[in-house]
C-alpha cells in the first residue's frame, strides 16, 4: 500500500526565524508515524533547516538540469543533495509559467534530480480556461507523458496534481473531479511505465488545501497525499492536514 505523503512548498517565503516554525511542523509529524511529511523551504534555508530537523525530509523547490556550470543564479541537484535536501519539486506551474519551463525542461530537471539521488515530486495542472472548455484531463496527461523521465525507482517519483486555478485562490476542484484526474494520471502512468510503477507511485494533490478541506481530499480515489502551499507556512495550519492524512 501507498504511505499517504504531505509535502509543504514554502514558495519565496522564509527567513531564518520560520526554522522555529520548521522544527515545530517535524516534531508534531513525528506523531504520525504512517505518513511521510517534508518541507520544501526556499534554497537559502535548506541547510539550515536540514541541520535543526536531524532525520526530517527537507526539499528544493526547483534544480537546473546540469549538475554544474556556467547558469549564474541557478542550483544544480547535487547542491541540494549536498546541503541537506532529501526531495525537489520540479515542473511546480509557478516555474512552468513564470520562468518558461516546458515539459522536457521538467523532465531533464527531474532526470538531474534522481541521478543526483533525490526523490522527486514532479508537478501538473491545467488553467482555467482549459477546465472550463473540458480539456482539463487530455492537458494534464500530455504533461505527464511529456515530463516523466525515461527512467524511474516508483518509490521516488510522486505525481502533484495542481490545478492552476486552485493555487492560492481558496477553489478546489470537486472530489469526483480529482478522483477522475488521478485516476486517468495513474491509468497514463500504466501504460508509459507499466502497472507494477503505477501502482506503486504516489499522486499529491494541491491548489488550496486546509485543515478543513483535506481529509476529503485525502479520501479521494487515487490520491496520496497533498502538496500545500500557504498553509504549510506554520505548524497550526500544516500539522492539521497530516493528521487527516493519518
Ligand atoms: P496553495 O496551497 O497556497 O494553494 O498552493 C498550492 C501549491 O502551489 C503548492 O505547490
Amino acid at each position: 500500500a501507498r504511505r499517504k505523503y504531505v509535502v509543504g512548498n514554502w514558495k519565496m517565503n522564509g527567513l531564518k526565524a520560520a526554522l522555529d516554525e520548521a522544527r515545530a511542523i517535524f516534531a508534531g509529524a513525528a506523531e504520525h508515524a504512517a505518513v511521510d511529511v517534508a518541507l520544501c523551504p526556499p534554497f537559502t534555508l535548506i541547510g539550515a533547516m536540514a541541520d535543526a530537523a536531524p532525520g526530517a525530509a527537507v526539499g528544493g523547490q526547483d534544480c537546473h538540469a546540469a549538475a554544474a556550470g556556467a547558469y549564474t543564479g541557478s542550483v544544480a541537484a547535487p547542491m541540494l543533495a549536498d546541503a541537506g535536501a532529501r526531495l525537489v519539486i520540479v515542473g511546480h506551474s509557478e516555474r512552468r509559467e513564470g520562468f518558461g519551463e516546458s515539459d522536457a525542461d521538467v523532465k531533464a530537471k527531474a532526470e538531474a534530480a534522481l541521478a543526483a539521488g533525490l526523490s522527486v515530486i514532479l508537478c501538473v495542472g491545467e488553467p482555467r480556461d482549459v477546465r472550463e472548455s473540458g480539456g482539463a484531463i487530455a492537458y494534464v496527461l500530455a504533461q505527464v507523458a511529456g515530463s516523466l523521465p525515461a527512467a524511474f525507482d516508483p518509490a521516488r517519483l510522486a505525481i502533484a496534481y495542481e490545478p492552476i486555478w486552485a493555487i492560492g485562490t481558496g477553489l478546489v476542484p470537486t472530489v469526483v473531479d480529482v478522483a477522475a484526474m488521478h485516476g486517468a494520471i495513474r491509468a497514463r502512468l500504466g501504460e508509459l511505465s507499466g502497472p507494477a510503477a503505477a501502482e506503486a507511485m504516489r499522486l499529491l494533490y494541491g491548489g488550496s488545501v486546509n485543515g478543513d478541506n483535506a481529509a476529503e481530499l485525502l479520501d479521494a480515489g487515487d490520491v496520496d497525499g497533498a502538496l500545500v502551499g500557504g498553509a504549510s507556512l506554520t505548524a497550526a495550519k500544516f500539522l492539521p492536514i497530516v493528521a487527516a492524512a493519518a
